[in-house]
């Protein structure tokens, strides 16, 4: 039962093959067998599960149906989940019980999805590896003592193992795409503004977005079309048609214009990723697609420009956890400085306190012209970039992140090492793109993803070009051995 996708589990619930209920006693009874050895769940919720799962079975009895009723899911720990440990990753957070469902948990809900828990996160989602979380590293299924990729690890390494089919995902600068491509998965970061940042803890809030990850595109639109949708109390959402996702599956990619950067394939670049890379434009031109060399002139910025405004976001946005309202508090403070202090000092880790010093200075007077400015003029050059690209391509092609999964701790004392890893994905947070990665292959037993990137709102388009890929390949049923 635990190999099915959320397609294959709609059919089977329509069929009644299985109910809801008997599914999630099946899954949440492997989570407890399995994940000790993933510590991919910050939190089990069997009892919200088991009750959910028997409400689906109750609505469908009644004639109800839907891609989702009676679909089991995770939440990554960043979504608010109504009297629920919503923990960030975060020591600052482990005591704190939403008092809200973020709305795409409400929507999900709605929809008749069944939560078996929440998962593992980088700390405040900063962080490429799940290395940085207070409740320790998730374990990539592939090999356990490597990364699952960051910072929606614990989502990755759920799915990957099949503890369960999808699993939600944020992305500030490739969170769901890179774990996506470290486990073998699908992940997809929608178009900032389709799906609504409420209720989701901020990391910088400009680029935050959150989507699926699944193992394959076909859920991946099942499970986008669930989340996405204006919703006014985000004042970031975009009052934007929702397309039927599953729907625009199946269109031929004949004529498709695909584009591939020069810069993507430079140094840093594995070679045999970049091998694995032409693979699969080869595979895309043999359906239809004609490939054209483009150029991103100024994607070189892009990491540098990211590393001072994702930081200064989050100075700001974590500024609210000050021990006062809600999170954590030091013992006995003396007074007032020391309880800000302390509680801030105590509660947050050190790459959360890192990205709040280096923020903070990028955001000081003095420096704001020469840092946080000058990082959004060539935010603003990256999104000029890809404007120009778009005018010729259809789609833009390239590798996912330039390294298969490291040893876990290897890049520890280097956090700049970590960083370079997003080199790929940053840009299209930058510029509020939509980027899907997808299953490309394997370099030593370990998986390499592909990365599509498409003009705002045409998540459609990318599901679309992965799907046809996916009828066409077989990477992305790759089992991982012990899951
Ligand atoms: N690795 C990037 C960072 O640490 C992106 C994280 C994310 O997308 N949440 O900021």
């Amino acid at each position: 039962m635990h190999h099915m996708t959320l397609a294959e589990i709609a059919r089977g619930l329509a069929d009644k093959k299985f109910s809801s209920e008997e599914l999630t006693k099946t899954l949440l009874a492997r989570i407890t067998q399995l994940d000790p050895q993933l510590n991919s769940f910050i939190s089990l919720t069997e009892d919200l599960a088991l009750q959910q799962a028997k409400a689906a079975d109750a609505r469908r009895a009644n004639g109800e149906s839907g891609a989702l009723l009676g679909a089991p899911i995770a939440h990554k720990d960043l979504f608010c989940t109504q009297g629920i440990r919503t923990s960030c990753g975060s020591k600052m957070l482990d005591n704190f019980k939403a008092p809200y469902d973020a709305t795409v948990v409400a929507k999900l809900a709605a929809a008749g999805t069944v939560t078996l828990g929440k998962t593992n996160m980088d700390e405040f989602a900063m962080g490429s590896g799940n290395e940085t979380s207070y409740y320790g590293a998730a374990k990539n299924p592939w090999d356990l003592e490597r990364v699952p990729g960051g910072s929606s690890g614990g989502s990755a390494a759920a799915v990957a193992a099949r503890l369960l089919p999808a699993a939600t995902g944020t992305d500030t600068g490739g969170s769901i795409r890179q774990p996506a491509a470290l486990t073998n998965l699908t992940g997809l970061k929608p178009t900032y503004g389709r799906v609504s940042r409420w209720g989701m803890i901020a990391y910088a809030s400009s680029l935050d977005q959150g989507g699926p990850l699944a193992r394959t595109a076909e859920d991946c639109a099942i499970l986008l079309q669930g989340m996405a949708g204006f919703d006014p109390q985000d004042s970031t959402s975009i009052d934007e048609p929702v397309p039927d996702y599953s729907a625009g599956l199946n269109g031929s990619l004949q004529g498709l214009r695909i584009g591939v950067p020069k810069e993507y394939f430079g140094a840093g670049l594995d070679p045999r990723i970049a091998e694995l890379i032409h693979n699969s434009v080869k595979q895309l031109e043999k359906l239809g697609a004609v490939i054209k060399e483009i150029s991103l002139p100024n994607m070189q910025h892009a990491i540098p420009a990211y590393y001072v405004i994702a930081p200064a976001e989050a100075s700001s946005n974590l500024s609210r956890f000050d021990g006062v309202r809600f999170g954590y508090r030091c013992e006995d403070p003396k007074n007032l400085t020391d309880l800000y202090k302390r509680s801030r000092g105590e509660g947050f880790g050190s790459e959360v306190q890192r990205r709040i010093m280096v923020g903070a200075y990028a955001l000081s007077a003095g420096y704001y012209d020469a840092y946080y400015l000058k990082a959004q003029k060539i935010r603003r050059l990256i999104k000029n970039d890809f404007m120009a690209a778009f005018n010729e391509v259809d789609i833009i092609l390239g590798p996912t992140t330039p390294n298969p999964a490291w040893k876990i701790g290897d890049k520890s004392s280097d956090p700049v090492a970590a960083y370079l890893e997003d080199v790929y994905t940053i840009t299209a947070n930058l510029a509020g793109l939509p980027g899907l990665s997808m299953p490309a292959g394997f370099v030593d037993g370990l998986p390499v993803g592909v990365q599509l990137l498409a003009p705002y709102f045409q998540e459609g388009r990318l599901l679309n070009v992965a799907h046809q890929y996916q009828l066409n390949t077989d990477w992305h049923t790759r089992t991982p051995t012990g899951f």
